[in-house]
């Protein structure tokens, strides 16, 4: 068998969505770990719909979570020429027609389809005709010559056989009356003409493949395996549309959902490898099978994505996760300034521990990225007289330190818990209100050394605190 080759083949007409990264990811995946090739192909055929920022988008977005395509994109509208020689020969051939049906009368026959509540399917009414009996004003569409009698069966890579009765696949059209190909037709040569061996693809697609694979036959093309993958849904059930909320990757990326940790959760979401949770990218390569993938759709889980991002944001180093959260800041917040890179490089071995979310690491840093401390009102009332006291006598003390490090800070808490007769809380929480405006953050000690000595002075030399 020739080398494996899948694509990926979007079209520009709407900002991608989220299955369709995972349809991306699982024939990127087939590919790798077949050392085959993974193309992207831009179905732009639909000039109208189609704009050059969605293209970007698909483009932008398979980078951003790590897909990598072979060669450069393959621009349909570009191929033009190739699909209108194919309709050609089909019809020369006699596997298509032209069909002179007035748009009225194919309306009429779609609305009499809708009275009696059965799909309407085109009556293949020009199928047998003779163009002599042309209506000359109107210009004709060319329909592919459909099989009518017996069945087909599709040897689906997921689903199994699919069998289907011939004569539900109506004699679609393949050039439209104003000469542009449609989808199918486009897709089937495009498809051929890439050497695509495996196409895997929404289950919404699997009408389309009947349709293809006739225009293959006819064509005596080799045919290439078709995996069909079960729809992504809402959690309430739904099928997921580009309308839903978390549909994009956007919608991920903005709240601080990290690109590998979103890659190992759609590699999961409708597929399996015994119970491993956690691939990491040369896992994900090693492992993906058409095997692993379900049969029934999966179901989006905000709270999932969210925990395994907590299990990245963990588990990455602290450079790695900083450039990140650097990358995050400059596209969703603010640039981290350059004087505070080093303090929150050397914060994020204890804010990590703390943060679903990049965007849980940018709030919970405020505290060090802000020169001002923004206090929490109803915190702040919490300061009272021996509140104040403590502020006061611990700052007595860090004044006369040369160096800020637990051992050094902890004999030091512990004698004001003593002198005041309070416990752990009753100096942590002035201080942490102190010195980051908020009763809520991360522990009083990582407070202090991340801050450095001459901040935590000036913070608690504050006026409103004596
Ligand atoms: N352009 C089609 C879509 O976006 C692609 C279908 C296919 O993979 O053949 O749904």
């Amino acid at each position: 068998m020739s080398k494996v080759a899948t694509r990926f083949a979007p079209s520009p007409t709407g900002p991608l969505h989220i299955g369709g990264i995972r349809t991306s990811l699982f024939n990127w995946l087939y590919a790798k770990n077949k050392g085959g090739t993974f193309h992207l192909r831009i179905e732009d055929t639909d000039k109208e719909r189609s704009k050059d920022e969605y293209k970007d988008q698909i483009i932008k977005s398979l980078k951003w979570i790590g897909i990598k395509y072979d060669d450069d994109e393959y621009i349909q509208s570009t191929k033009k020429k190739i699909h209108t020689d194919i309709v050609n020969e089909l019809l020369q051939n006699g596997y298509a027609y032209k069909c002179y049906c007035s748009n009225e009368e194919i309306e009429e026959q779609k609305k009499r389809a809708k009275q009696k509540k059965i799909p309407y399917i085109y009556n293949r009414k020009w199928r047998e005709k003779n163009d002599a009996d042309a209506p000359k004003d109107i210009k004709p569409v060319i329909r592919f010559k459909s099989k009518v009698d017996g069945s087909t069966v599709l040897k689906d890579l997921v689903q199994g056989d699919v069998q289907i009765d011939n004569n539900t696949i109506e004699d679609f059209i393949i050039l439209r009356n104003d000469g542009s190909p449609t989808y199918n037709l486009s897709a089937a040569v495009d498809d051929h003409q890439m050497k695509i061996t495996h196409i895997i693809r929404g289950d919404d697609h699997k009408i389309n493949t009947f349709k293809q694979i006739q225009i293959y036959l006819a064509m005596k093309w080799e045919l290439p395996s078709f995996a069909h993958i079960p729809l992504i849904h809402t959690t309430d059930g739904k099928k997921l549309s580009k309308r839903d909320k978390a549909s994009t990757l956007d919608d991920y990326s903005k709240i601080g959902i990290m690109p590998d940790a979103l890659r190992n959760y759609l590699l999961r979401l409708g597929w399996s490898y015994k119970d491993k949770e956690i691939f990491n990218l040369e896992e994900s390569i090693k492992y993906f099978n058409l095997e692993g993938i379900g049969k029934s759709p999966s179901k989006l889980d905000i709270s999932r994505i969210l925990s395994i991002n907590e299990h990245y944001i963990k588990n990455t180093d602290e450079n790695n996760l900083y450039s990140q959260l650097n990358e995050y800041c400059i596209l969703y917040k603010k640039k981290i300034p350059s004087d505070k890179d080093k303090k929150i490089k050397i914060s994020l071995t204890f804010l990590k521990n703390k943060a679903k979310t990049l965007e849980d690491i940018y709030n919970n840093a405020q505290y060090i990225i802000s020169d001002q401390v923004n206090f929490n009102d109803e915190d702040l009332r919490l300061i009272d007289q021996t509140s104040k006291k403590i502020i006061s006598e611990f700052l007595g003390k860090i004044t006369r330190l040369n160096e800020l490090k637990k051992e050094i800070l902890e004999p030091i808490i512990n004698e004001l818990i003593k002198s005041n007769n309070t416990n752990f809380k009753g100096v942590g929480q002035p201080l942490r209100i102190a010195l980051t405006g908020s009763k809520f953050g991360p522990g009083i000690y990582d407070i202090i050394i991340s801050l450095g000595k001459e901040e935590v002075v000036k913070r608690l030399s504050n006026k409103i605190f004596s």
